[in-house]
């Protein structure tokens, strides 16, 4: 083993020294022989401090161009970059630290004091600073090192990352990915989606999470194209970029609110994205409305697929060939999907609903000493993802939602999608989220949470009627609630886990 898996990868798909990777929005380029020169003196730095090869490297600072340096940096010291969500509170990240053992935390400069502290408390021997503006420790000290540096050997096995996952429930755990994982999916979904050295992506997902990283940053890197930086996603400005021949933007990546975000915008038309060939969404369900407004607006199909932090990508809609709202496309090559029964483990013929289990490159290596809940996960040599979903006569995965959403009631299995998708269908809604929560006569009653237009005046008596026809009884909810809109993370995702916690109660007196 003589090479860098990953990184060895990197660089030699680097087109030319000069070529643009990330146009800043302070209207700076970078290229990729700066990202050369920054990886390198931070690798230096990360090595002077001890970083040894497998040490974690762990990581929470805002969005920004040292940012992406530093995760190359880590890669090539043969470290494990552990990026950290910056929402999390310094009581969260003491978890992550004393879990993980990092030879190195690197935080934003406004939580030095405290993170030093901390450090300190759970034995982390080295604390740096990173701003969002690239101010602090990190940068200044790395510029006493050297603008090359021989990347550590790894190999496909070797652990390049570790995402915790976003867990609603439980601890979090840390999803070990290894060089092996992260490249083959880059490589898998560069070819799959057709990227090449000319492609410009407008990148503005966080670069803690799956999809900003490791999908959307090495799919660039591995194409040796180009990327609009942004710390956010700023619609009006996404709009004037793709309608800007001079910025040269060909493709967004984003989760499902962006896309609902876009729609809001009046200059959201065919010609403002003319210039676009591809639109990407994930990490949370696009709704069938979303994608058919969207191609209405724009013409354009938006490409839906599925994957989740232990994985990697799994199934993408093709990019020739029909793009199917509400599904999440086929298996990418060399990725196997099964359905299973979830009690049984039994592999489901095709059309059934059961669990989604994955196998292939791109499976990670188990949570991070956890041997027994990895082992509790994996079947066969396949990962029960938690998601339900069927595939359709046509090849076509459908997510039906999370297991652990599955609402039971009165012994009857309801899949809060099939009961989202028809209260959606009713003229007045906008969306929601169906949830099942403790009542004393049938463990869990079916309960509806609706954002209503504005304005439309919908009661709660016109759900229920229009759900009459349209569900079997035990389907439909028993009680629902108004708001002016649900509760997502950052990566647009719905937080079921809080709208249980809102409505534990409602059905507590009913008996
Ligand atoms: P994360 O690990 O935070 O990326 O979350 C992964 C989870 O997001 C998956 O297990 C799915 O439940 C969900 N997810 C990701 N992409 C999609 C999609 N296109 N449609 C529906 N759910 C999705």
């Amino acid at each position: 083993m003589s090479e860098n898996h990953l990184f060895g990868a990197i660089r030699a798909a680097i087109p030319a020294p000069g070529k643009a990777l990330a146009l800043l929005a302070d209207g700076r380029t970078q290229t990729y022989g700066d990202a050369l020169a920054l990886s390198a003196r931070l690798a230096g730095l990360l090595v002077a401090r001890g970083v040894k090869p497998g040490d974690r490297v762990a990581v929470q600072v805002e969005k920004s161009w040292p940012a992406l340096a530093l995760y190359l940096a880590a890669v090539r010291a043969g470290a494990v970059y552990l990026p950290l969500n910056t929402a999390y509170t310094l009581n969260e990240v003491e978890y992550f630290l004393t879990d993980a053992e990092p030879a190195v935390f690197v935080c934003r400069p406004q939580i030095a004091q405290e993170a030093r502290a901390l450090a300190a408390r759970v034995g982390v021997a080295c604390v740096e600073t990173l701003g969002a503006d690239g101010e602090g420790s990190l940068v200044d000290a790395a510029a006493a090192f050297p603008a090359d540096f021989a990347d550590v050997p790894r190999g496909p096995q070797d652990l390049g990352g570790i995402l915790y996952t976003s867990g609603t429930t439980g601890r979090a755990k840390g999803a070990m990915l290894s060089h092996g994982n992260l490249l083959s999916n880059a490589l898998t979904l560069k070819d799959a989606w057709r990227f090449t050295a000319d492609d410009v992506l407008i990148h503005a997902l966080p670069l803690f999470h799956t999809h900003g990283l490791f999908v959307a940053s090495n799919i660039i890197l591995l194409s040796g194209a180009s990327m609009i930086f942004r710390a956010k996603f700023d619609p009006r400005e996404a709009l004037a970029l793709m309608a800007d021949a001079g910025s040269g933007a060909t493709c967004l990546m984003g989760v499902p609110t962006f896309y609902t975000r876009l729609l809001d915008q009046p200059e959201l038309t065919r010609e403002a994205t003319a210039r676009m060939r591809l639109f990407v969404s994930g990490s949370a369900p696009l709704l069938a409305e979303t994608h058919r407004a969207f191609f209405e607006r724009t013409g354009h199909a938006i490409l839906e697929r599925y994957g989740m932090t232990e994985t990697g990508m799994n199934t993408s809609n093709p990019y020739e060939g029909e793009r199917i709202a509400g599904t999440v496309g086929f298996p990418l090559p060399g990725v196997e999907v099964r359905v299973t029964d979830p009690e049984t483990g039994h592999p489901l013929p095709d059309g059934e609903i059961g669990m989604i289990e994955v196998k292939g490159p791109n499976v990670f290596q188990g949570y991070w000493r956890m041997p027994e809940k990895t082992r509790s996960e994996f079947r066969d040599g396949f990962f029960i993802t938690g998601d339900l979903g069927k595939i359709d006569e046509k090849g076509y995965v459908h997510i039906v939602g999370r297991g652990k959403d599955l609402v039971i009631t009165g012994g009857f299995n309801v899949y809060p999608k099939e009961v989202e998708g028809e209260i959606d269908a009713i003229a007045g809604v906008v969306e929601s989220a169906v949830i099942g929560v403790a009542h004393p006569d049938f463990g869990e009653g079916v309960t509806a949470i609706v954002v209503p237009v504005p304005g439309a005046g919908l009661t709660e008596e016109q759900i229920h009627r229009a759900l009459e026809s349209r569900l079997a009884k035990f389907k439909q909810p028993k009680r629902i609630f108004f708001v002016p809109e649900l509760p997502r993370n950052t990566m647009g995702k719905v937080q079921k886990n809080i709208l249980r916690d809102t409505y534990k109660d409602i059905y507590r007196n009913v008996a």
